[in-house]
């Protein structure tokens, strides 16, 4: 069960505090207007700077004084000065890319029938609902079973309309393949992996992923964050498992753990064999093997 979700960062940490500085750059029109109008031509590291004179006119401002004052606050956060002109910081781009993904001032209702699925309680058809950024498929017929929850962009929904499921599980599994590797996938810190050994539980385990700087966290079974390395994928398909399908189509993996050192082994059954993954407490993968 994959459960993603959002934890505030530490109030009192440096980053916090900067973080509230940057926010509170932007809280005026001219400042909004000079950055709108920077994003405008942007071609990524080949964005032409736009020149002091380029930019107050786009501005449509003629007092040079008070231009220079909103610009001189905006640079170095949200603007940066180059050889022929300006052009907008990483901040910038990657803040505008994040309210467009998001769309904060709208509202999406969606609830969809997951057709090529039944619940693994009741047989009932479960749903796809989304409420506050994130998505969940579970059963309403019995309540009892949760497929998963991840958040996803609002902006994918009309973009993906016809395989939103697929667009969904495609973004999990490469963020939670990304996250195990050490990497944040919202901003490239460092991700903490907790194995929760002392409570490893047969079939029914799952760690934590949670980065060190924002605010990505996520909760998942162990199997679900190696499915994009190459050897786990490849003996997966070996007896019959389609690394890249939904998670609730997979069997149970059983897990176990071993001390001195710690590893974690986790073995995944069909009728076609049993794959064997022996993980270090970071989840290295060490082995693999089919039987
Ligand atoms: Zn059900
Ligand atoms: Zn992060």
């Amino acid at each position: 069960m994959d459960r993603g979700e959002d934890h505030p960062p530490d109030a009192n940490s440096g980053s916090t505090v900067d973080a509230r500085d940057a926010f509170a750059l932007l809280g005026h029109e001219i400042r909004l207007d000079i950055l709108f109008a920077l994003l405008e031509d942007w071609m990524a590291v080949y964005t032409e700077p736009k020149s002091y004179a380029e930019l107050m006119a786009a501005v449509g401002l003629e007092d040079s004084g008070k231009f220079n004052y909103h610009l001189s606050k905006l640079q170095g956060v949200y603007v940066e000065k180059v050889d022929d002109g300006y052009v907008p910081t990483a901040s910038a781009t990657a803040l505008y890319r994040t309210v467009l993904a998001t769309r904060p001032t709208e509202t999406v209702e969606f609830e969809q029938p997951v057709t090529e699925a039944a619940c693994p309680d009741c047989g009932g058809q479960p749903v796809l609902e989304y409420e506050r950024g994130f998505v969940a498929v579970a059963c309403q017929a019995c309540d009892s079973w949760d497929g998963f929850t991840y958040p996803f962009p609002q902006n994918g929904f009309e973009q993906h309309e016809e395989s939103l499921l697929e667009a969904v599980q495609d973004r999990v599994r490469h963020e939670i393949g990304l996250a195990r590797t050490g990497q944040c996938p919202a901003c490239a810190g460092q991700i903490a992996v907790d194995p929760r050994i002392e409570s490893v539980d047969g079939d029914d385990h799952w760690i934590e992923l949670g980065c060190e700087s924002c605010t990505f966290v996520v909760g998942v079974e162990p199997l679900s964050t190696l499915l994009t390395d190459d050897r786990v994928g490849s003996a997966l398909r070996e007896i019959g498992i389609d690394p890249t399908g939904h998670g609730w189509e997979r069997p149970d993996e059983e897990v176990s753990v071993s001390r001195d050192p710690v590893r974690l082994e986790i073995a995944v059954a069909t009728e076609q064999g049993t794959v064997t993954i022996t993980a270090t407490e970071r989840l290295a993968v060490e082995r693999v093997a089919v039987g």
